[in-house]
C-alpha cells in the first residue's frame, strides 16, 4: 500500500506511526499516512515562522508567479489527484451535474489562478501639505490550517492560496479521514515553494489541538464542524489568534408558489444531492407551498430515486458513499428518528446492501420544524420537504436554526423571491440556485455557520492585519 509522510521544512521525514485510509466505497484501507506527534507541529510551526521572514518580503510579482505555477503542478497531476480525490472522500469522479473529483481538483486550480491575481492595494486616506496617511494590508506571520473531510483537496486550497499569496506561512492538518490528497498536493508543491513556506501534519482532533493552542501560530483558518469550531475558538485565545470559521450549515431552501415544477426539480435534486449532501452550503430544508407540495414533492423523489448510487471510480456514478462510517450512523439516527416523528418516505430509506458507506438518496414529506432531521444537519443524502401556507410562516421556519450559512429562494418572479430572501439570515443568498461558489466572491456563514468570509478580495484581507502609515510634512 502507497505511505504518505508529512513535509516540513521541504523535507519529507519517517513517522515512527503510520495510520490507514479507508476507501469509503469498499470499507478497506488504499493508503497509509504519517501519524504527526506535537513535536511535528513544534518543528512546522519553526520551519513556517523562519520562512516567512523572507517569503512575507517576496515581491508581489513574485508570490503570483510561484501560486500559478502551483496552478499549473496540480494540472498537470490532474488524473492522479483525482483518483486519490475519489478514493478518500468516495465521491464520484464525474458526479451528479459534474459536481465530482474533476469539479474538486478543477476548481482548486481555478481558485490557485484567481487568488494568485488578487491585490492588496495601499488606500491612500490623506495626501495634503501637512501629511500623507496610506492604509496597508501586511501578513500576519504563520497561519495554521484545519481542513474536513468533504472537500478534502479544494478546501486545502481555499486556505492556503490566500493565506501564501498575503505573505504568509502555513502549517496545515487535513482531515484523518482525507488526507491523502492534501498530503500529495503540498509534496508537489514544495518543489516550486521555497522550504518551510507551506507545511504538513497529518493526524486527528488531538494534533488540530497542538496548532490552536500553538503559540508560534498567528492565525487559524478552520473549516469543519461548529462543536469543533467553538473548541477551536476556546482554544486560540491564548495568544489572542485571528480566526477565520467556516462551520456547519442547515441551509434552508423556499419554493414560492409559480414555479414551474418540472423545470425546478431536477436543480432542486442536484442541490439537496450533489456529493450526497455532504457539503456545507447544500439544501438541507426545502420549504415548499401547500399549493404546489405534493406534486413538486413527487417529481422530486422520482427523479431522485433514479440516481445512480455506487463506487465513484464507475463511470456514469451520480452519488458515492457517505465518506465515513460515523456520518452513515448520524444518517441512519436521523433516519428512524424521522420515521418515529411520522416522516413520509417519499424515497430512499435505508443503507445499500453492499460492502461500503452507501445510503439510498432519501426525501421525507410532513415533517416540520422540531424534527431533528429537519433541525439538524444530516450532512448526507437525506432531506425533508416542508409545508408551508404562508410568506411569514415560512421566513420564521427558514430562520429558526443556529445555523446561517447559506439559504435560497425559487420562484419565477425575481422580484418577489428577493424580497423573500432578503428576510432570511444567512451569508449567502441565491435566486433559483442554492451553494453555488466563485473564486472572486466573498462565502461564509453568520450566527452558528462561523465568521469571516473567504475568496475575492474580502477573503484575502483576512489573512492580513492592517497597518496605518502617516508620514508628517
Ligand atoms: P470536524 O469539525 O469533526 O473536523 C474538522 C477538522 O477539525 C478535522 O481535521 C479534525 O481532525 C479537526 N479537529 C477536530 N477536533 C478538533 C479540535 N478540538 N481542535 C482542533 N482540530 C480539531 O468536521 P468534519 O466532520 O470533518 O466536517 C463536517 C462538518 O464541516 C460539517 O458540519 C460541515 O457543515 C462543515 N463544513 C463547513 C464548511 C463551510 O465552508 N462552512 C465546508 C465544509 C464542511
Amino acid at each position: 500500500m502507497k505511505q504518505y509522510n508529512m513535509i516540513i521544512n521541504g523535507e519529507a521525514g519517517a513517522a515512527s506511526e503510520l495510520a490507514d485510509v479507508i476507501n469509503p466505497a469498499t470499507g478497506q484501507p488504499f493508503a497509509q499516512v504519517a501519524v504527526g506527534t506535537p513535536e511535528d507541529v513544534d518543528r512546522a510551526v519553526a520551519a513556517a515562522a523562519e520562512a516567512f521572514k523572507s517569503w512575507s518580503q517576496t515581491s508581489d510579482a513574485q508570490r503570483q508567479d510561484l501560486i500559478h505555477q502551483l496552478a499549473v503542478r496540480l494540472e498537470d497531476n490532474m488524473p492522479e489527484l483525482m483518483e486519490i480525490v475519489t478514493k478518500e472522500s468516495g465521491k464520484p469522479m464525474g458526479g451528479l451535474n459534474g459536481v465530482g473529483s474533476g469539479m474538486e481538483v478543477g476548481g482548486s486550480i481555478a481558485w490557485l489562478h484567481v487568488t494568485a491575481d488578487l491585490e492588496l492595494p495601499v488606500d491612500v486616506i490623506q495626501d495634503d501639505d501637512a501629511a500623507r496617511v496610506e492604509v496597508h494590508r501586511k501578513p500576519l506571520g504563520v497561519v495554521g490550517s484545519i481542513t474536513p473531510w468533504n472537500w478534502p483537496l479544494m478546501i486545502a486550497i481555499w486556505h492556503i492560496a490566500p493565506a501564501l499569496r498575503a505573505g504568509n506561512t502555513v502549517v496545515i492538518k487535513p482531515s484523518p479521514f482525507t488526507p491523502v490528497a492534501t498530503l500529495r498536493f503540498v509534496e508537489l508543491a514544495n518543489s516550486i515553494l521555497p522550504p518551510g513556506v507551506l507545511n504538513i501534519v497529518s493526524g486527528g482532533p488531538k494534533l488540530g489541538a497542538a496548532i490552536t493552542n500553538h503559540p508560534g501560530i498567528a492565525k487559524i483558518v478552520f473549516t469543519g464542524s461548529s462543536v469543533t469550531g467553538k473548541d477551536i475558538m476556546r482554544s486560540a485565545a491564548g495568544n489572542l489568534k485571528r480566526l477565520t470559521l467556516e462551520l456547519s450549515g442547515n441551509d434552508a431552501g423556499i419554493v414560492l408558489d409559480d414555479v414551474d415544477i418540472k423545470a425546478v426539480a431536477p436543480k432542486l435534486v442536484g442541490a439537496c444531492f450533489h456529493n450526497n449532501g455532504q457539503t456545507c452550503a447544500a439544501l438541507k430544508r426545502l420549504y415548499v407551498p401547500e399549493s404546489i407540495y405534493e406534486e413538486l414533492a413527487q417529481e422530486m423523489a422520482s427523479i431522485a430515486g433514479q440516481l445512480k448510487v455506487g463506487d465513484g471510480l464507475e463511470e456514469g456514478t451520480d452519488l458515492g458513499p457517505l465518506q465515513n462510517k460515523r456520518q452513515l450512523k448520524i444518517v441512519e439516527e436521523l433516519t428512524e428518528s424521522a420515521r418515529r416523528e411520522g416522516g413520509r418516505f417519499l424515497c430512499g430509506g435505508q443503507p445499500l446492501d453492499r460492502e461500503g458507506y452507501f445510503f439510498a438518496p432519501t426525501l421525507v414529506a410532513d415533517l416540520s420544524n422540531g424534527s431533528r432531521l429537519v433541525d439538524e444537519e444530516p450532512f448526507g443524502p437525506i432531506v425533508p420537504i416542508i409545508k408551508y401556507r404562508d410568506i411569514d410562516e415560512v421566513i420564521s421556519l427558514a430562520n429558526d436554526s443556529p445555523s446561517g450559512l447559506g439559504g435560497s429562494v425559487w420562484a419565477k418572479d425575481i422580484d418577489r423571491a428577493l424580497e423573500v430572501g432578503k428576510q432570511i439570515e444567512s451569508g449567502s443568498l441565491w435566486i433559483n440556485d442554492h451553494g453555488a461558489i466563485q473564486p472572486n466572491a466573498p462565502f461564509g456563514g453568520i450566527k452558528e455557520s462561523g465568521f469571516g468570509v473567504e475568496f475575492g478580495s474580502y477573503g484575502l484581507e483576512e489573512f492580513t492585519h492592517i497597518q496605518t502609515v502617516k508620514v508628517v510634512k
